[in-house]
């Protein structure tokens, strides 16, 4: 329906993230003409292979990763990308946080919580051991926690997936007693975003829906 659409049909507190993975750069500028400037990607190759370096990238264009991070890639993610937010363990935070230090640069980072227990899926597995990443990051100079994200179950089924979101969502609550930068809660995809938002998603991560299908 293209990005346009899908920002008109969603409320305006809600940030819509278009998800351009495998869709070409001219999918990406055209919906950076409609607005849009904040894209997730799945693969850091792929961030790399398709947008331009980050200093000639259009005014105020930004990749977001949201797809697994391999630890041996973090010194290239955190080189092309403004904001990870698949981050599923303390080591991968904390290679994050070393990089980016490294390269002078501070990276705000979502934890990803595995809401569904599904085994295939990343993300932490309990709320304790998500909340004990947010504890380390308190500590750290580059990396900063601003928030959870949940990919919901597998399939579509309205009662599982809200089941998903609402405990999401009351992680983010206990999260932000923790820490004052705890902002974004981002659930929801083209499938169910619309159950996401109604149980508190402030940030929708769309592909499908805007660009097409992948095959
Ligand atoms: C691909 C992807 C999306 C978008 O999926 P659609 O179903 O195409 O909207 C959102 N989040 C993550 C983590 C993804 O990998």
């Amino acid at each position: 329906m293209g990005y346009r659409e899908m920002r008109e049909k969603i409320d305006k507190s809600v940030f819509l993230l278009p998800v351009s993975k495998t869709k070409d750069y001219s999918m990406i500028m055209e919906a950076y003409f409609e607005g849009a400037r904040c894209f997730g990607e799945n693969r850091v190759q792929e961030v790399a292979a398709k947008f331009p370096a980050p200093d000639q990238r259009p005014d105020g264009m930004e990749v977001f990763l949201i797809g697994q991070l391999q630890r041996n890639k973090v010194r290239k993610a955190v080189a092309l990308c403004d904001r990870i937010e698949s981050v599923d363990s303390i080591a991968l935070l904390q290679d994050i946080d070393r990089e980016s230090a490294r390269i002078g640069r501070r990276m705000p980072v979502l934890l990803e919580f595995n809401s569904s227990g599904e085994e295939q899926k990343s993300g932490f597995r309990t709320p304790e051991e998500l909340l004990e990443a947010l504890d380390v990051s308190l500590r750290l100079e580059a990396a900063y926690v601003i928030g959870i994200m949940t990919v919901g179950p597998l399939g579509f089924d309205e009662t599982l997936n809200r089941t998903a979101f609402s405990k999401t969502r009351r992680l983010f609550e206990r999260m932000k007693e923790k820490s004052s930068l705890i902002s974004v809660l981002s659930m929801g995809m083209s499938a169910d975003y619309e159950v996401a938002i109604e149980e508190g998603s402030n940030e929708v991560r769309i592909g499908s829906a805007i660009f097409g299908g992948r095959s």
